[in-house]
């Protein structure tokens, strides 16, 4: 298949609409006096579209009274419904984390026999499928097709599926452990689903909450660690705030920093209304922020070598990365230069992106290297794709630029 390179920001159909978003007030303490810490305008949720408004303006804010960070404007669910239509709506518990999960919830002796656990964010169960004989399941979930899946999928077991919000689903059992692994820092309004979840709880009942935190958010990605999918962007305080704002004491808790994850097992206590934050927030933001910026600084270096060189740029992954990549780098803004995309996602394949067509990797065997250079547009799977790119489609390994000499959490 012949590439055609096309130049950026040719596609000028992509529109903003005040309603993919909403401003708010702090979601962990409701104070509404905070500061801008990083901004991003013309935000683009994946591919162009005339239609749907696909840009949006993103802002994280830090509170002045709790030190919590915030997306604000947040998502209102019409803009999350079209910005996420791409990615999937769901909070997706398809990280393979489920045998520790479970592990560690049964050394902690809550996997008893006739135990009932809720599994909140469920997508389609596979973390409830993994629960011992004699555990009943019981999973939610906003993703209706996802909880379909599940209920087909897993007929015939102990689990029962709910499809709805997590701040009115209709539950008539008590569940003894509820669980909720990488969803708090999707939801505009944390502290009433945590009310939600009390609501059902009893003096025995143990929330397992679980998501990342900023003491373990620097790394060299240039995604970094404020993702433009968290409405909440936490920190051991502030997790510690939303849980006790909607009445739940942390009793116990375990930290991951491989993938970031700040796992608390909390009971039920008293609400605390006013909760008070840690100063050490704030040093947290300029600890991190000075990383982040020496991390893009280091990729920016690297581009350099690259000012000068090559007509034709194809930059190998179309996702949210190369949407940073865009913002944060100069490497796609050379006006000399014409660009295509690679992409081996078929949802992608045909659609454009910034009015750049994305074609999927086959394409990459029909290049003319003498003077196109692969950029990829990838963190996590950096390596993998370089391997691939020059065993499957005999892309010269001096045509393809890395913009990470290593993957590091620091
Ligand atoms: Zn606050």
């Amino acid at each position: 298949m012949l590439i055609d390179f096309k130049e950026l920001d040719s596609f000028s159909g992509n529109s903003t609409s005040p309603l993919l978003t909403e401003e708010r007030a702090c979601p962990v303490c409701a104070s509404t006096s905070a500061k801008a810490l990083f901004a991003l305008s013309n935000f683009q949720f994946y591919s162009d579209c005339a239609q749907l408004p696909k840009r949006t303006y993103i802002k994280d804010c830090q509170c002045l009274h709790c030190y919590a960070i915030y997306l604000n404007p947040a998502y209102s669910d019409y803009g999350l419904e079209v910005l996420f239509k791409e990615a999937g709506m769901s909070y997706g518990s398809s990280d393979g984390r489920a045998d520790e999960e479970i592990g560690w919830l049964f050394e902690k002796g809550l996997l008893n026999s006739g135990t009932t656990v809720m599994d909140v964010g469920c997508y389609e169960g596979a973390f409830l499928a993994k629960l011992p004989d004699g555990v009943f399941g019981i999973g939610i979930d906003i993703d209706e097709p996802a909880i379909e899946r599940g209920r087909s999928n897993y007929a015939g077991r102990d689990i029962s599926f709910i499809h709805g919000d997590f701040e009115s689903f209709e539950c008539e059992e008590r569940p003894g452990v509820i669980t909720m692994f990488h969803v708090l820092e999707h939801l505009s309004r944390p502290v009433e689903v945590l009310k939600k979840l009390r609501s059902l709880a009893d003096n025995r009942t143990r929330l397992l909450v679980e998501v990342p935190i900023l003491e373990l958010g620097a790394t060299n990605d240039i995604n970094g660690f404020f993702s433009v999918q968290h409405m909440t962007h936490f920190s051991r305080q502030s997790l510690a705030n939303t849980l006790a704002r909607a009445g739940w004491k942390i009793i116990d808790r375990f930290e991951a920093p491989d993938y970031n994850g700040c796992r608390v097992l909390a009971a039920p206590a008293s609400v605390e209304e006013d909760v008070s934050g840690d100063p050490n927030d704030l040093f947290l933001v300029y600890s991190y922020f000075s990383k982040w910026y020496e991390e893009l600084g280091k990729v920016e270096e690297r581009l350099m070598r690259y000012k000068e060189l090559g007509e034709k740029f194809i930059i190998r992954g179309g996702g949210a990365h190369t949407e940073f990549l865009y913002h944060m780098t100069s490497i796609l803004h050379s006006r000399k230069r014409s660009y295509a995309i690679v992409d081996n996602d078929p949802m992608k394949s045909g659609t454009t992106w910034r009015g750049i067509t994305i074609y999927n990797s086959e394409a990459l065997s029909d290049v003319d290297w003498s003077d196109t250079y692969m950029i990829i547009s990838s963190y996590g799977s950096q390596e993998k794709i370089y391997e691939q790119a020059v065993s499957d489609h005999a892309v010269p390994k001096d045509r393809i630029i890395r913009l990470y000499d290593s993957l590091r959490v620091y």
